[in-house]
């Protein structure tokens, strides 16, 4: 039994991270989608909030289950017998910070591999930030982010407001 966990900030999940979930469930038993409560990143979204979004997001994915916590992953998949770790890449823009990450995992944590997946050439040049920012100057987000979290989004963040 192989679980992975894919871990992010998610706020919010977006289309690009949908697909990588997706992927990600057909290549193993389970999945951890993990919200991490980063402090100093001064989110949008409450972690609960976000938590909600994926589930909706995700409930037909077999083998995607939802959690957060806060600290390191691998302090989280060696109390959670994780054996994988999913990251998305966009571009080459984010494989710097990606690859030290990736490194400094492997040294924290030998037995938990890193592995990427691409982004779909339609979806790399989406961010949880964009959406945002095209959120706040009050422009359409349907085509970024599933519908449950456009259906969310619009309900509860009025146009223009900051
Ligand atoms: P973090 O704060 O950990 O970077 P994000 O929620 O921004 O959290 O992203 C989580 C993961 O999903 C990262 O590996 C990121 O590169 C990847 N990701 C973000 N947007 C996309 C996308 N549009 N396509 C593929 N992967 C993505």
């Amino acid at each position: 039994m192989i679980r992975a966990i894919y871990p992010g900030s998610f706020d919010p999940i977006t289309k690009g991270h949908l697909d990588i979930i997706e992927r990600s469930s057909k290549m193993f038993d389970e999945v951890i989608m993990a919200v991490v409560g980063n402090p100093s990143k001064n989110p949008l979204l409450p972690i609960e909030i976000r938590k909600q979004l994926i589930g909706e997001a995700t409930k037909n994915l077999k083998g995607v289950s939802v959690d957060s916590f806060q600290g390191l992953t691998v302090t989280y998949a060696q109390q959670n017998n994780v054996h994988i770790l999913i990251r998305g890449l966009r571009a080459i823009s984010d494989f710097e910070a990606e690859l030290g990450m990736a490194q400094t995992n492997k040294e924290l944590l030998p037995e938990l591999e890193t592995i990427f997946l691409m982004s779909k050439a339609e979806y790399s040049f989406i961010s949880s930030s964009t959406v945002k920012e095209i959120l706040r100057l009050g422009g359409n987000i349907s085509q970024f982010v599933p519908p449950s979290v456009n259906e969310y989004l619009k309900a509860n963040f009025s146009r223009g407001t900051k």
